[in-house]
């Protein structure tokens, strides 16, 4: 039995420490803010969960994430996930998540631009392709977040909210599992560990969309093959979109506005993009990215300090995922 102190409750030290907790193992959790702060990553009502991505290791890594939001949801008794499927919008379905789900044996769909219109409500660019997958929509982010700290909890982890870490050495614990987000850079110094990310302030806003709830969609940037815009269904005004990867550098102590060019252009793709969404935004808010150069997560152990940096403004979904792999860092 270890006794292991977790620093940072957003929703990757919420997963981590249900793990260790139902395992046996001691936790204590420190929080510097109170839980459903909205200064770091994992604030807000929802979160794009999806299996399409470019590559297979990706779709299999949110496989075993999918198997860990149905076991919160029976652990918690909540329901969490909503899927109502996922909507890819590239100029070539080269660039699409095709050939990693096929990999993967995953089912996909691809139409044409005017095939995707007739099924629904949407606009997409002549002559692009929509690649549909089913299994995606979205995570109750909020809910998920209390979720996995009431369970870690009721298993025995202890949380400490309004308790800023200063040093890592000072923590008196077998192992200490950082999970700090924007924050972990500063922390992770003093130990000599590098951790090369780049941190950023993001724009979503809300918008009124009513009707059955549509599918989350990601429009891929042809140059890039990354995601350009996305968008996904908010429970309480119908719609949440963002640009990725948009917003300018930040230190995550500095307070943020939601930035104003940012919202013009979010709120000019959801009025091409949904026929019956209202493009005034009715409210808008920023969130952290803490982002890797490939996007990829930093999952490491370096002695008694284990590393989760899982973001790069992709990292929700995978919560239970990346929480199984810290917890078993944490334990070897
Ligand atoms: C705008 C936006 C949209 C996104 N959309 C999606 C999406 O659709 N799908 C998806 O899968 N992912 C998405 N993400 C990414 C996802 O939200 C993040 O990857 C995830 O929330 C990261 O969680 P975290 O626990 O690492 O970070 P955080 O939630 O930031 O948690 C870190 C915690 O550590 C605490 N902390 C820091 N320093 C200290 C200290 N010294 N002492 C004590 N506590 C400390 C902080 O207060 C904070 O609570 C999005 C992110 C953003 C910003």
């Amino acid at each position: 039995m270890a006794r292991v102190a977790i620093v940072g409750a957003g929703v990757m030290g919420a997963a981590t420490a249900w793990q260790l907790a139902r395992r046996g193992h001691e936790v204590d959790i420190h929080e510097q803010f109170l839980v459903g702060h909205t200064r770091g990553s994992s604030h807000g009502r929802s979160r794009i969960v999806r299996l399409a991505y470019p590559e297979p290791e990706w779709v299999q890594f949110a496989e075993e994430a999918f198997a860990g939001w149905r076991e919160l949801e029976a652990a918690s008794g909540e329901r969490l996930l909503e899927l109502h499927g996922l909507l890819e919008l590239v100029g070539d379905p080269a660039t699409s998540s095709r050939d990693a789900l096929e990999a993967r044996g995953a089912e996909y769909e691809l139409l044409d631009a005017e095939a995707a219109r007739e099924r629904w409500p949407i606009g997409v660019p002549d002559g692009w392709t929509v690649l549909f997958q089913s299994e995606a929509g979205i995570v109750r982010a909020d809910l998920a977040w209390q979720a996995l700290l009431d369970v870690a909890t009721k298993t025995g982890a202890k949380l400490h909210e309004s308790s800023r870490v200063e040093s890592l050495a000072a923590l008196d614990a077998d192992v200490v599992v950082v999970t700090a987000g924007s924050w972990a850079g500063r922390l992770l110094e003093p130990e000599g560990i590098e951790l090369p990310v780049k941190i950023t302030r993001e724009t979503v806003a809300y918008f009124k969309l009513d009707g059955p709830p549509l599918p989350s969609i990601v429009q891929l940037d042809p140059e890039s093959r990354g995601h350009a815009m996305y968008s996904l269904r908010d429970p309480i005004h119908g719609l949440k979109a963002g640009a990725h990867h948009a917003g300018p550098e930040t230190n995550p102590d500095d307070d943020g506005l939601p930035d104003l060019h940012l919202l013009d252009s979010i709120s000019a793709w959801v009025s091409e993009t949904y026929r019956e969404a209202d493009p005034k935004p009715l409210g808008a808010e920023t969130c952290v990215y803490t982002t890797t150069e490939d996007e990829s997560f930093v999952l490491e152990r370096h002695g008694r300090i284990v590393v989760g940096s899982a973001c790069s403004g992709h990292g929700f979904k995978f919560a239970p995922a990346v929480g199984e792999r810290l917890a078993a860092l944490a334990v070897a």
